[in-house]
């Protein structure tokens, strides 16, 4: 990609309704343009970010054994009144009527729709357990849509849904998105804390919110400090293990969320000096519901006995649009948004001082053709503009590298890398600038 075809509207301020840094940020970088309260069109530079997470949470889900599906925006309500939620749900649901007089609404969540699909052709206990995900717009008519994509009302959700046999089998796939979360936010480069959660009338202790640590987040969390600097399980886990013993090693640790935080039970727990009371950002919640939904939609498995009995289900959200917040709140400067490699919109940029003269022209095509062949997903910035506004704007995107090619450099043969997180620069010959990138 050359940055002079493309098309990155960078702005010099951030718009003054946007209160927090991530939603100046985003709106500087030229990532997001709001459509309507809570609605956002995707810029080139943004849809590649959001590409990104997505494929990374797409990869841990895939790694911890849960299956892709793709389910619509619109569902029926009357898939709603059958579990009884429609009427309930409240206004954070936007109802829609077709030509017919239907009544449908835009999915806020898909429990029904994925119970629906389960119910239509698993039957037996032999062919479970099953964990269904997709990633999906999702709409909640929010009262308060605000900090860009943190809360918006339209907004990208992956969502997965597990079926067991019974509550011990579902306790297994819960363990397994618990960790696959974790490695998800950790390749993500952010810190996420599996908190307690409200599991409302059913009880027990599966229900956990991951939330990211920002001054500007919007919940309250409790936690042992030990907790919040235990490293993520990683990807060498046995998934068909038991992961029992992992998870426990994290929910042993005191943790909650400002709903479920007893003070008392934290000091009894936590040394005074490993007590941690931060606000963070919500970014994933799991939760096991047993027969929520499987009874009154009449999802039913038959057990190895032959009695059909409701399906035990679990859901579990990862806010993919607002991970971008999340990450650009946790990881910028005052030039701009710091992106982490894994998710980067660009993972190099060379620039081009004099784009027009032949022999600058070469070395950075030269050098553009070796991090494409590299795999770096790089950007030629050969835009006619001066080197301080350049570098200004390839800092405020946050693109990690930016590898300089100008007269004198080319002159003695050596180009110019600098690492966007450290401001660490170097000089050195093409060939071993671009292994220092890649
Ligand atoms: P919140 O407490 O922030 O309103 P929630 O508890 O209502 O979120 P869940 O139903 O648990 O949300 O949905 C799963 C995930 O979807 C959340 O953990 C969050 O990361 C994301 N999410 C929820 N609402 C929004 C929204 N309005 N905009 C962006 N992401 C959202
Ligand atoms: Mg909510
Ligand atoms: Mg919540
Ligand atoms: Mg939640």
């Amino acid at each position: 990609m050359r940055l002079s075809r493309y098309f990155m509207p960078t702005l010099r301020e951030a718009p003054s309704d946007a209160q927090i840094v991530s939603h100046q940020l985003m709106l500087r970088a030229g990532m997001i343009r709001q459509e309507a309260a809570g609605i956002y069109a995707w810029l080139p530079l943004g849809l590649k970010v959001l590409k990104k997470v997505e494929q990374i949470v797409r990869e841990e889900m895939n790694r911890a054994g849960a299956i892709e599906i793709l389910m619509p925006t619109l569902q029926l309500a009357d898939l709603w009144r059958e579990s009884g939620r429609y009427d309930d749900y409240g206004e954070e649901m936007l109802r829609i009527k077709d030509r017919h007089e239907r009544d449908l609404l835009y999915g806020p969540t898909a429990e029904e729709v994925v119970t629906e699909i389960f119910r239509a052709y698993v039957k037996s206990y032999k062919d479970l357990p099953k964990n269904l995900y997709n990633i999906q717009w999702k709409f909640r008519d929010e009262r308060r849509p605000r900090f860009g994509v943190m809360r918006g009302r339209e907004f990208l959700m992956k969502d997965a849904y597990s079926f067991d046999v019974d509550e011990a089998a579902a306790r297994r796939s819960y363990n397994r998105m618990f960790l696959a979360y974790l490695n998800v936010y950790a390749r993500l480069g952010l810190k996420a804390i599996p908190v307690r959660a409200d599991t409302g009338p059913i009880g027990g202790d599966l229900s956990h919110e991951f939330i990211i640590l920002a001054e500007t987040g919007e919940s309250e969390v409790f936690a042992h400090r030990d907790l919040v600097e235990m490293g993520a399980p990683g990807a060498d886990i046995d998934w068909n293990g038991d992961l029992q013993p992992l998870v426990e090693q994290r929910t042993s640790l005191y943790a909650a969320s400002d709903e479920m935080h007893n003070q008392a039970r934290f000091e009894a727990e936590a040394p005074e000096d490993k007590r941690m009371n931060a606000r963070g950002i919500e970014v994933g919640h799991i939760f096991y519901f047993g027969e929520k939904y499987s009874k009154p939609m009449k999802a039913l498995v038959a057990g190895s006995d032959g009695v059909e009995r409701p399906v035990h289900m679990g859901s579990y959200g990862v806010g993919v649009s607002r991970l971008l917040g999340g990450i650009i709140e946790a990881s910028h400067d005052d030039a701009g948004i710091i992106w982490p490699d894994s998710v980067a919109p660009f993972g190099a940029a060379v620039v081009n001082l004099r784009p027009g003269e032949a022999s600058i022209d070469a070395v950075a095509e030269q050098a553009y053709q070796a991090l494409l062949g590299a795999g770096k997903d790089p950007v030629l910035d050969d835009r006619d503009d001066r080197p301080g506004a350049k570098f200004a704007s390839l800092d405020l995107v946050g693109i990690p590298w930016q590898l300089i090619v100008g007269p004198k450099g080319v002159a003695e043969g050596v180009v110019e890398i600098k690492r966007r997180a450290t401001g660490e620069r170097q000089t050195l010959p093409l060939e071993a600038a671009i292994k220092a990138i890649c």
